[in-house]
């Protein structure tokens, strides 16, 4: 059937905005986007008076199984201590009986009535794969493998060899330089993307260019330290390029400890970046710098990252954040990463703009005197406070 969706503003997210604009979908697919009167009895009229109209939102980052543990994400911002949050939550893990499935499931209802269509969710346990089974959000979901040592990195290929999910690499601080490569080969043959987190603190820089700081002593108190560890004496980024990680389906997620050179090398290799500003402020790891890496020509998206070290899973408080921490970022650009740029992160560019083809997964804002010419500032700094509904989704 033949829905003709009107508004008084239009975000179609890849071209300007539309005032009186339209959308005419059939059978979950966008036909058309453009002004009502060219529009105008092509179908069924669905009139959403007072309402912003956009493409659903994509969260490029998130941790569902871990949302039970959301007490650690109220505590008070930290400064820096990463290894100090890590401890925390691998020993609440430990206690809990919960192995997060129903409040993971009840976070997802979250994110949907917000307006999420996609997220990528990471997680250890494999039986979290099912956290997102058969909900209106599409969840990719990511068993991701930790092994720095020979002999764990060993038993995590063990279990990538008996998995049927697709897996990931925790980070280059904490898999073996065999493991990080074994993953992203295994990646590539799936032609799957590869979300990795990546220069997030300062600690992670410290323990690969000389093998010193927090992280050794976090990982030698827990019988984690390798000695047979060469430190490959450089960043992040540029470890991960010299073991040839990096490519247009790796996903990078922080790169908040990235250096010039490094971005340039992201921006050549044409690999993907994930901000997450919400869960880096928690864990007072310092700020992305994305003025920098947009002019290098990044593709970036957003993510809440879980709930352990993020108050709120909500896109719109992310953007809130994002700008609050970047007051230079044009409104749009910010839109952008949280729609658009974000498919392009999970390789799925049938969401993130409306446009012929695409999925109709649309959502209203309800904005009363909101114009064209203030839409997209009025959604990214309002935080999780806004009304949205769902107007149509895809199935
Ligand atoms: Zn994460």
């Amino acid at each position: 059937m033949l829905q003709v969706h009107r508004a008084p503003v239009v975000l179609p997210i890849s071209a300007p905005p539309i005032i009186d604009g339209a959308i005419l979908t059939q059978d979950g697919a966008i036909v058309e986007v453009g002004p009502f009167v060219r529009l105008r009895g092509r179908g069924l009229l669905q009139d959403h008076e007072g309402a912003i109209l956009l493409p659903a939102l994509i969260n490029s980052h998130v941790h569902l199984e871990l949302s039970h543990l959301a007490v650690l994400g109220q505590r008070q911002p930290r400064q820096g201590d990463m290894t100090g949050w890590i401890g925390e939550l691998l020993a609440a893990r430990r206690r809990c009986d919960d192995d997060g499935s129903t409040a993971g499931r009840l976070a997802l209802d979250v994110l949907h009535e917000q307006g999420v269509a996609r997220v990528a969710d990471i997680g250890n346990l494999p039986e979290s794969a099912g956290i997102g089974e058969g909900h209106p959000v599409r969840v990719h979901f990511f068993l991701e493998m930790l092994g720095f040592t020979p002999q764990s990195a060993a038993n995590a290929l063990a279990r990538m060899q008996e998995s049927q999910a697709d897996c990931t690499s925790h980070a280059p601080y904490s898999n073996h330089a065999r493991l990080l490569v074994a993953a992203k080969l295994r990646a590539n043959s799936r032609n799957q993307i590869f979300p990795i987190h990546v220069a997030e603190s300062r600690a992670e820089i410290d323990l690969l260019l000389d093998g010193s700081g927090p992280f050794r002593s976090f990982l030698e108190e827990r019988g984690f330290w390798d000695d047979s560890f060469d430190p490959p004496g450089c960043g992040a980024v540029t470890y991960l390029d010299r073991l040839r990680l990096l490519d247009d389906k790796t996903l990078c997620v922080h790169c908040v400890h990235i250096t010039e050179d490094e971005i340039a090398l992201l921006a050549a290799r044409q690999a993907r970046v994930c901000l997450c500003p919400g869960s880096n402020r928690k864990l007072g790891v310092g700020r992305a710098p994305v003025e920098k890496m947009m002019r290098a020509g990044i593709v970036l998206g957003l993510g809440t990252d879980s709930l352990a070290s993020n108050p709120q899973l909500s896109m719109w408080e992310e953007m809130r954040l994002l700008r609050q921490d970047h007051p230079q970022l044009a409104p749009a650009t910010v839109l952008a990463m949280a729609t658009r740029g974000g498919a392009q992160c999970l390789a799925a560019g049938e969401n993130g703009e409306l446009a012929p083809g695409r999925r109709a997964d649309l959502i209203a804002v309800h904005a009363q005197g909101i114009t064209a010419g203030n839409a997209d500032d009025f959604l990214t700094s309002a935080g999780r406070n806004l009304q949205v509904s769902w107007v149509e989704e895809a199935r």
